[in-house]
């Protein structure tokens, strides 16, 4: 509705209903643009970001339009084109998508079309998009990665978290992660109750509880971030950071002989702490500061001159740069999906009014690994 300042809010956004043309007219303003019907929609950290009135160079991090439907990663079915480079019934991802059932994308030159549909067409918001391409750049580029070298990543399970962890496995390294956990959804007796009155296989189902350990009741319920690191991703190691008082103690204990790799996404008091256990000559990959994003003023970083002494390479990047190499990041991780050398783990939520939820959910860990929204629950 309006810009936002501190913790977003479900109330900052609302449904709006209307009509639409599903044929493109004749005219100039939709000469060369194609008309989508949106799928699925990517909920992303740095969608944060454009909801505040902040003036940026990067036009991909330009302010959102109060008012107007938020824009950005989707998955989409082509239903009218004026480009001869798409066809009715293209299924297509890309940046341009609006928060909405059907978008109009003026410049479609920045869609990709999607070729491989023998994998989830949600995919394409994650480990197969934008996601899976910062991971995998991130990783493989940015942290120069060597055989059996000490990785630590933090928001280890999300969307990208969860990928570079593999991509680490993959390589040889030793990988620990670090992520929150979901909260609890009932205790103990409740559990019982819920088990009395449902078909505990339709819980499972809806509940996302495959990887729960049943023989422990009072904890049923509880969506292990951490346990899905090891269990799931292949982690060496794991730990929740929320429970860690001392976190430079607690990498330490993972750590003995220092970090040679952080793949940074969380930033503030984790990134001060990573870097009092960073041996000489590490690299730290700053992917993103989720931390950060929802205060007024960002945390200061205390042990910053580590950098200088132990002569650690930290180096920023924007996976957009990157995007020219998609063909090249397809062929490397659709492989390994089909062979299920590489899982993916996605929170899909239905229907376009949960956006909202779904959305600021990221900010307090609701999701459990790719946070999307399937925009019908047809
Ligand atoms: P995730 O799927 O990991 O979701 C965000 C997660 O961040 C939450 O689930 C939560 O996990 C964690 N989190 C939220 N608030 C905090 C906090 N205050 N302190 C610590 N952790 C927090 O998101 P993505 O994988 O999509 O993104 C991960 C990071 O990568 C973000 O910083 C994002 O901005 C960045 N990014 C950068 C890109 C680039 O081009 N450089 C491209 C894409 C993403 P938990 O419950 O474990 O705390």
């Amino acid at each position: 509705k309006d810009y936002v300042a501190g913790f977003p809010k479900e109330s900052d956004m609302h449904v709006k209903t209307g009509s639409i043309k599903l044929k493109l007219a004749e005219d100039e303003s939709s000469d060369n643009a194609v008309l989508v019907k949106n799928l699925y929609l990517s909920c992303d950290p740095y969608m944060r970001g454009r909801m505040t009135n902040s003036p940026v160079d990067d036009p991909d991090f330009s302010p959102f339009t109060p008012g107007s439907p938020i824009v950005g990663h989707g998955v989409a079915e082509v239903v009218d084109s004026r480009n001869p480079g798409f066809k009715k019934g293209d299924l297509v991802w890309g940046r341009k998508m609006g928060w909405e059932e059907y978008s109009l994308i003026k410049e479609p030159e920045k869609l990709f079309k999607i070729h491989s549909t023998d994998v989830p067409l949600s995919y394409y918001t994650g480990i197969l998009g934008m996601p899976g391409m910062t991971a995998y750049f991130g990783f493989y580029q940015v942290c120069s990665p060597k055989k059996g070298e000490r990785v630590y990543i933090s928001a280890a399970s999300g969307a990208v978290g969860q990928l570079v962890g593999q991509f680490a496995k993959l390589m040889g390294c030793y990988v620990v992660g670090s992520a929150g956990s979901k909260e609890k959804l009932c205790n103990f007796y409740a559990t019982l109750l819920l088990y009395l009155l449902f078909d505990w296989r339709d819980l499972i189902e809806r509940f996302n509880l495959e990887h729960v350990s049943w023989l422990d009741f009072d904890s049923a319920f509880m969506v292990y971030k951490v346990e899905l690191l090891k269990s799931k991703f292949g982690f060496d190691d794991a730990f929740n950071y929320k429970e860690e008082h001392d976190l430079v103690a607690a990498l330490k204990r993972y750590f003995p002989e220092g970090i040679d790799i952080y793949f940074e996404n969380v930033g503030g008091k984790m990134l001060d702490a990573v870097l009092l256990n960073m041996r000489f000559h590490g690299r730290i990959a700053a992917c993103g500061m989720i931390s950060q994003y929802n205060l007024q003023q960002p945390e200061g970083i205390q042990n910053i001159t580590t950098v200088v002494f132990k002569r650690i390479r930290l180096e920023g990047f924007i996976i957009f740069d990157y995007f020219d190499q998609y063909p090249k990041f397809l062929d490397f991780v659709l492989p390994y999906i089909r062979e299920g050398k590489i899982v993916y783990v996605e929170d899909i939520n239905e229907g376009l009014e949960h956006g909202p939820s779904a959305l600021i959910g990221l900010f307090s860990g609701r999701n459990v690994g790719k946070q999307v929204v399937k925009v019908t629950n047809e």
